[in-house]
């Protein structure tokens, strides 16, 4: 789960990451009063989850009411690279001297955290990557042993940040260490961490993805529910309990199993397709599981073809089968749909499938067949 900035802010918070005093506001008026509360000058913030919002318009100064008036104004409803800005952070402005970048993300293929520190913070670390990728310190961390203070001191000077930012930047490092360990995030990011005039570091955005998976030992997560997705195809999945990821392409995808659910997508790649989704239905296919997806899917206007890619294991084929049929009849389906049935009673599942095909419904007895069909429909 991707948090917004101000969330990510308020998660920082937490663990005693100093940011800047503010307030959220949905409205014009709210916005007014999260400034008078923060105290001017104060920075406007659009809060969507994609960068260059500053390009965009996205962040303002303002030094009195009557400029944030003008300012969330503008910005709320904003429509930033797809996103419309519903919410908009108004927080105290920094004087800035100078900005870097922190972040810990999980190396998967190292199995290790790793931390990032650089002294150009305020664009795109990419940017960095790609031009200055000397500029980046990169350090990977063990997760039995932990980030030590010596870890965080040798980091913090490799990276060359300033000096007098120095104990600033290891202390914050060294939370955002414990935010990420403790607060089962996938990824922290601090761009920038700020230098004032006045000597002190503090973080100035926030990015923060939450992994799911711990979600159960987080109550307090719940607060941030419903805010996070932008995608209403996502939306309704996550609504009917459906592990679902919105992609861009034209053949929709529901399968049994994350694995293979993968593979789908590997498959209609491979014959010249595009998937316009992940979508796994989890061990079962009953006729209201089969029914929730079939609509989630039918849902994305950019959906030409369907294809449901099961492999019966505890389920038998004849349950799928009669899950789609049944499910078909409760919603109205406007692509037509490819079926890969295999595994247990896979040839019984057939002949049900069999007995209500049509030039809507088809099945097909391998994965790249039915895959081959889809995307043939799918160009139509
Ligand atoms: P992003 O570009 O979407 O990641 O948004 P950021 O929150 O990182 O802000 C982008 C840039 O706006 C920062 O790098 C700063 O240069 C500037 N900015 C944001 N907040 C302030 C502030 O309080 N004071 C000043 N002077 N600049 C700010
Ligand atoms: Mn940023």
């Amino acid at each position: 789960m991707d948090l917004f900035e101000y969330q990510g802010k308020q998660y920082f918070a937490r663990y005693g990451i100093p940011v800047s005093p503010g307030g959220i506001a949905q409205t014009v008026d709210e916005a007014v009063s999260a400034a008078d509360a923060a105290g001017y000058p104060v920075v406007l913030k659009a809060q969507v989850q994609v960068g260059g919002r500053g390009k965009a318009g996205g962040i303002k100064l303002a030094s009195n009411a009557a400029e944030v008036r003008h300012h969330a104004g503008n910005i709320l409803g904003m429509d930033i690279r797809g996103h419309v800005v519903q919410r908009v952070w108004v927080e105290r402005a920094s004087d800035i001297k100078a900005e870097y970048y922190a972040s810990f993300t999980l190396d998967r293929a190292a199995r290790m955290h790793l931390a990032m520190v650089s002294k150009e913070g305020g664009i795109d670390i990419e940017h960095v990557a790609a031009t200055n990728p000397d500029a980046i310190i990169r350090r990977h961390i063990d997760p039995a042993i932990g980030l030590t203070h010596a870890d965080a001191v040798d980091i913090i000077h490799s990276a060359g940040i300033d000096e007098e930012a120095r104990s600033g930047a290891v202390s914050i490092l060294e939370l955002l260490y414990k935010c990420y360990v403790e607060g089962d995030a996938d990824l922290v990011e601090i761009n920038p961490l700020i230098l004032t005039p006045d000597g002190r570091v503090h973080a100035l955005d926030a990015k923060v993805t939450l992994d799911d998976n711990a979600s159960f030992r987080h109550p307090e997560w719940a607060a941030f529910d419903g805010t996070e997705s932008s995608d209403p195809r996502e939306q309704m999945a996550r609504e009917r309990g459906l592990q679902y990821v919105g992609l861009d392409g034209s053949v929709g995808i529901i399968a049994n199993g994350a694995g293979l659910a993968m593979s789908t997508l590997d498959v209609v790649n491979q014959v010249g397709g595009t998937p316009a989704n992940f979508l796994d239905i989890g061990g079962g296919a009953s006729a209201a599981v089969m029914a929730n997806a079939l609509e989630v899917v039918n849902s994305d206007p950019n959906v030409k073809a369907i294809f449901i890619n099961i492999f019966g294991g505890i389920t038998r084929g004849e349950e799928v089968a009669n899950g789609i049929v049944t499910a078909l009849g409760r919603v109205t389906i406007t692509s037509p749909i490819v079926v890969r049935l295999d595994g247990t009673n896979a040839v019984e599942g057939r002949a049900i499938l069999k007995a209500h095909e049509s030039d809507r419904l088809i099945s097909r007895p391998t994965m790249v067949e039915a895959a081959r069909a889809a995307v043939a429909f799918a160009a139509h």
